[in-house]
């Protein structure tokens, strides 16, 4: 018998209900015996005298006699005892669980789980539970131990339980692998693998049940840090990246023209990336910085390294609102170099041009959106591929830009701050820069919630702003998956709002469905001052950076999201100004109520980020979901935090070890499937 032999030749396995189980995921023994409970069912303790013949149940009973333990076979044991209810005392006999022998103690009141056999007055007992004091004194079953498994059409819970049974009786649970290292096991004091295996489906009681479940989501996690560990080493040992010897003295040169002092942070991540850069190996680098922290700049310096190393950069990023404001940045930072834009709608002579220019070699530098993945997009010496707000993209887009040079340095970007339980889990292959300061002179921006009721008094509030030359954001409100209604939203606020200000506000409208150059030109106009108030949907969500706008007005709030809502306030408080953000909503759930609260309360956009996970749970926080980031049977990486850590520090040991251990590992483990790309 092996592990993975299928299931087909357990006894009660048809050719059917084969069908049934490969639906549940379940193809072999190892597949069954890893398919866990997602619950337990209450078991309420029964008077013996009750129970009819073939009934399962648990009874709170009296151990009055010691175990007798006999075998039969190699593996075939049958533990025999009495147990006394009230005056009935009667016959308990458990088949292949010899290990409970410890748990019979006489005078000891437990819960026997288990079918009664009425005619030999004895039950066929299956586990035995802890017992509790009840609130009238009598003993109850202090567990909910019934295991209670998902299963579909086809397969019934009784017919699992069953079939798990038989699998243990035929001894495949000890077929199972120890697969986490001694050392860890005895450091964590973590239960056997194949004694937590059975008491995840069978457990002796609550306790031994907690102790399985931390064993096997230590497990879980700890052998998904060792993947990612693997496949981080694999990137960086196996294939080397591009060599970017590039002139620090001309870079220096240019960071001294800056108009401003690089922060501290600033200088530290630039370093780390310098460092990458002219490394030998292929640099996979996630930056973090909250919104407004100055990435940009960082960017714009590294591609101008990879440009005096001879190599040719790629920005990406995710709107083309974003795409124009970093090229229109490029142009003055570079005067000097070949910089082209490149997204779609382009005429197709102007296209064929641009991708000309990067294919023979002639441009230094280019930005876009998807259009640079698209087929057709050739460079000629690709060095540096960097990602601005990464989170929007799939793991996948990235991995064509990247192959579209000869495995190009990659440097992603995102002002979304991942919590870092998130980051180690989802990007535990990469290596992380964080700015974690903002440029000196800001101020914190002060953010307000008000009532629909209320927005008469901002507006008179604004008026005045306005007159000293303050620059406002208005954001209308998302309608989900309906740009026609976000326009017509738009377009309404836009109406309400010229009718109020009349001459005292230039007016700008800003969506989705203007032209390109519509957008850039309205953009243009609140940048250089001409529009007092823009009046825009979400497209201005990420990344635009106006340093004189200092108020951001948000019309039902409510509909956003944390991160969302997190975004948009980081358009203002850019520059010197003083700057506020105004959320405007009558949030009718609870969770409404508490988004706008934690939105007052707090600027960090770490917390904000940790807040969101509490509140969401990790499956749907920020488009984690098309980042690679695994589901976990066991583990949740939200709750199991503390485990996920210790488990990522064990697998960094392990793989900084230089004494070979990591090889140990490498072939214990079968790493190939990792999930990842
Ligand atoms: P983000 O990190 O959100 O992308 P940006 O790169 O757009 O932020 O920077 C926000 C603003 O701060 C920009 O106007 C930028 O020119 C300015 N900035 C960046 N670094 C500094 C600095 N060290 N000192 C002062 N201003 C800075
Ligand atoms: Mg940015």
């Amino acid at each position: 018998m092996k592990l993975t032999d299928s299931i087909q030749y357990l006894k009660g396995v048809g050719p059917k209900s084969f069908e049934n189980y490969k639906k549940l995921g379940i193809f072999t023994l190892e597949d069954l015996l890893l398919y866990f409970p997602f619950r337990y069912e209450d078991v309420a303790g029964r008077k013996v005298m009750d129970l009819l013949e073939g009934e399962k149940a648990a009874i709170v009973a009296e151990i009055v006699t010691p175990a007798n333990l006999g075998y039969f076979g190699a593996r075939r044991s049958r533990l025999t005892f009495k147990a006394k209810q009230g005056d009935v005392i009667f016959g308990v006999s458990f088949f292949n669980q010899p290990y409970l022998k410890d748990k019979v103690d006489v005078g000891q009141t437990v819960a026997l789980y288990g079918k009664w056999e009425a005619k030999k007055q004895q039950l066929l007992g299956m586990k035995i539970l802890s017992a509790v004091e009840g609130e009238n004194g009598e003993a109850v079953t202090d567990a909910d131990f019934q295991p209670i498994y998902h299963v579909m059409q086809g397969v019934r819970q009784s017919s699992l339980v069953k079939l798990i049974q038989t699998a243990f009786d035929s001894g495949a649970l000890e077929l199972l692998p120890e697969n986490l290292p001694e050392e860890l096991l005895k450091k964590y004091r973590l239960m056997p693998r194949q004694q937590a295996v059975r008491a995840m489906h069978f457990p002796v009681d609550l306790a031994e049940h907690k102790q399985a479940l931390r064993r096997m989501k230590f497990e879980e996690l700890f052998l998904f840090q060792m993947r990612l560990q693997a496949l981080k080493h694999q990137e960086k040992s196996g294939r080397s990246g591009v060599l970017l010897d590039y002139d620090q003295e001309k870079v220096a040169t240019k960071q001294a023209e800056l108009p401003f002092q690089l922060t501290q942070a600033q200088q530290a991540v630039l370093h780390e990336i310098f460092a990458d850069m002219s490394a030998p190996t292929h640099m996979n680098r996630l930056l973090q910085g909250d919104v407004g922290s100055g990435k940009t700049v960082v960017a714009e310096l590294a591609m101008f390294a990879a440009q005096t190393a001879g190599f040719q950069s790629a920005l990406m990023v995710p709107t083309e609102i974003l795409a124009r404001q970093h090229f229109g940045n490029l142009l003055q930072m570079f005067p000097e170099l070949n910089i082209s834009l490149l997204v779609s709608g382009l005429k197709a002579g102007e296209r064929r041009e641009i991708l000309e220019d990067l294919a023979n070699g002639h441009t230094d530098m280019v930005v876009g959106t998807h259009a640079l993945i698209q087929d057709g997009v050739d460079f000629y010496k690709l060095g540096l591929v960097i990602t601005d707000e990464q989170h929007r993209f799939g793991v996948n887009q990235r991995k064509v830009l990247r192959e579209k040079g000869q495995n190009p340095d990659v440097l992603m970007m995102t002002a979304t701050p991942i919590p870092r339980t998130l980051a180690i889990t989802a990007f535990g292959d990469m290596d992380v820069s964080i700015i974690d300061e903002l440029p000196a002179g800001r101020q914190p921006i002060t953010t307000r919630w008000i009532k629909h009721q209320q927005f008469d008094e901002v507006l008179k509030w604004v008026k005045s702003e306005i007159q000293k030359k303050a620059q406002v954001y208005v954001i209308s409100p998302l309608i989900e998956e309906s740009e026609v209604l976000d326009l017509k939203n738009a377009l309404a606020l836009y109406d309400e709002l010229s009718d109020y200000f009349q001459a005292d506000a230039k007016i700008g409208l800003l969506h989705g469905q203007l032209k390109n150059e519509e957008k850039e030109e309205r953009m243009a106009l609140f940048k250089a001052g001409k529009l007092d108030l823009l009046v825009s949907t979400t497209v201005i969500e990420v990344g635009v950076d106006v340093p004189n706008a200092s108020i951001m007005i948000i019309m039902d709030a409510d509909r956003f999201g944390l991160s969302q809502l997190h975004q948009l306030r980081g358009r203002v408080g850019r520059g010197e100004k003083k700057s506020y953000c105004i959320l405007v909503a009558n949030p009718k759930s609870d969770s409404g109520k508490q988004r706008m609260q934690i939105m007052v309360n707090t600027t960090d956009g770490f917390k904000l980020a940790e807040e969101d996970l509490k509140m969401r749970g990790s499956g749907e926080i920020f488009g984690l979901r098309q980042s690679g980031i695994p589901e976990f049977a066991v583990a949740d990486i939200v709750s199991d935090y503390n485990i996920l850590e210790v488990a990522r520090d064990e697998a960094l040991r392990i793989f900084a070890d230089e004494e070979g251990r990591y090889e140990e590992y490498i072939n214990k483990f079968d790493y190939s499937d990792s999930g990842f790309d």
